[in-house]
């Protein structure tokens, strides 16, 4: 246990004290068994000397790290717009912490249990939602995009009951931060503004000790919460990819993308798609995203109206479309493989995108498709319907100072070839749900190497077959 106090630390959450969060026991699950473990993470992190058992036994919580505490957040959030004042870590502990590259970063684990804010939940995780976490997370991060990431995931016989009974399952997550703008709401609702402003203050020594003795850290705060939320949703646009429950409880004040539930990234191109079938006014569908990021970054900046002016509040709110925007026009840039900036630069992309909308064609393999045109003496024939278009695209690029190969990395590089389609998931949960995980494996392969070409794992960059749309999710998990 020793070596392991060594590596994971207290979680410095605690020293917030009463109110911020309970402590925590953990309900082990019963014989365990291991689904899948992120070596090379646990490796970068330092965990790989402690056996993969003894690490699952901490997660699952039959064995302490002695003189530890772990706890469960308290915090609150705006649901598909309505306030709820009493959320909170229904089913997830934090650990402790670990340090990686100077960062701290939360070890977190879902589904361990109830806990004092489970409500009417059984603190539980289903295996076929654990699966989709664990995976998503390592596939976001190896497209560039801010996540949680994933240290281990471990099931068992236990039954858990949605709309039939399931295997029960953990995943063990990282993330820069497990706080979230519902901590920020839960306080000022309460009315105990020094909650609000205790948490502001440890954000600001733990995050951004560099501004913690400013006079406008509060708004410097603000402000940065509010630019990293643009700057991912930017991302996740930019890759076609629909959260799903952009709650102000899953919105992380890091600007990662925290809590996958009944996520989807984008087969074919459609703006008003709505990957979870409980939204159903389509609030959080995929052309939604943008504005509910405002609409969430808002409600954050509502909280903190009694330390910053309101006309400043507004001013830092209305950053937020230019650096969304700026954000998003970059990423389509190199996902064009352009450097250079021209005024038609933005009626080129959108030219694009209202093809691909209006002929429904695959988001990503479109993208990928686009680098062969550009190609001298290429044999891939791109999608007809793009032609008039390709033209243009032809002539931009001859516009471009650089050379045609570093374009084309560019293309490439921004492209993935491979992406977590619905429908590879859905295979890997059959197959996991019977007892084999070697198609975790592969899935892992392709995840991590999203913009290589791989001959051994072509099939996997194919577009979804009609049965993937009948794959239907809810925020049943
Ligand atoms: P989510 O929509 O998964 O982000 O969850 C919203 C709230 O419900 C959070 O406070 C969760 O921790 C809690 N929650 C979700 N599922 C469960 C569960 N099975 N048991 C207890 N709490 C849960
Ligand atoms: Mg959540």
């Amino acid at each position: 246990m020793q070596n392991l106090r060594k590596i994971i630390k207290q979680n410095s959450f605690i020293d917030l004290g009463k109110g911020f969060y309970s402590n925590q026991v953990q309900e082990p699950l019963n014989e365990p068994y291991i689904v899948h473990l992120n070596n090379q993470f646990l490796n970068d992190l330092g965990l790989s000397s402690i056996s993969p058992k003894q690490l699952m036994d901490l997660f699952n919580g039959t064995i302490q790290i002695p003189n530890n505490q772990i706890i469960s957040m308290n915090y609150a959030g705006h649901q598909f717009g309505q306030y709820v004042r009493q959320l909170g870590d229904g089913r997830g502990i934090l650990i402790g912490e670990i340090n990686k590259n100077n960062k701290k970063l939360d070890i977190h684990v879902k589904g361990s249990g109830k806990t004092k804010y489970s409500r009417f939940g059984d603190g539980r995780a289903v295996l076929r939602s654990s699966l989709r976490e664990y995976l998503c997370g390592e596939a976001m991060h190896f497209l560039g995009v801010p996540s949680s990431r994933s240290l281990m995931i471990f099931s068992s016989k236990d039954p858990v009951y949605r709309e039939k009974s399931e295997d029960a399952a953990m995943i063990a997550r990282t993330a820069l931060t497990h706080i979230r703008f519902g901590n920020f709401e839960k306080f000022f609702y309460d009315n105990e503004q020094k909650k609000h402003q205790k948490l502001c203050d440890y954000v600001l020594s733990e995050y951004f000790p560099k501004e913690a003795g400013k006079s406008d850290k509060y708004e410097y705060l603000l402000n940065t919460i509010i630019s990293s939320t643009a700057k991912l949703i930017a991302r996740w646009q930019a890759v076609g990819f629909c959260h799903g429950v952009m709650n102000t409880d899953n919105m992380s004040i890091l600007g990662e993308t925290l809590d996958y539930g009944p996520y989807g990234f984008m087969d074919k191109f459609n703006p008003s798609h709505v990957c979870n079938l409980s939204d159903t006014s389509g609030r959080y569908s995929y052309e939604n995203q943008p504005y509910i990021g405002l609409w969430n970054c808002s409600a954050l900046a509502h909280t903190f109206s009694k330390i910053v002016d309101k006309p400043l509040l507004k001013k830092i709110l209305s950053s937020y479309e230019i650096e969304y925007a700026e954000s998003l026009f970059d990423l389509y840039k190199n996902k064009l493989g352009l450097k250079n900036n021209l005024e038609t630069d933005q009626d080129l992309i959108q030219e694009l995108l209202n093809i691909m909308k209006i002929e429904r064609l695959d988001y990503s393999r479109t993208f990928r498709s686009l680098s062969n045109v550009i190609k001298e003496n290429n044999s891939i024939r791109l999608n007809p319907v793009l032609n008039e278009w390709a033209v243009k695209f032809t002539k931009r690029h001859k516009e471009e100072q650089t050379d045609i190969t570093s374009r084309i990395n560019l293309m490439n590089n921004n492209n993935p070839k491979y992406i977590l389609r619905n429908y590879l998931l859905q295979i890997a949960i059959d197959k996991a749900e019977e007892g084999s995980f070697e198609e975790i494996d592969n899935l892992m392969h392709i995840i991590k190497n999203p913009y290589d070409e791989m001959p051994d794992y072509e099939k996997y960059a194919k577009e979804s077959p009609d049965w993937a749309a009948d794959i239907g999710l809810s925020c049943s998990s």
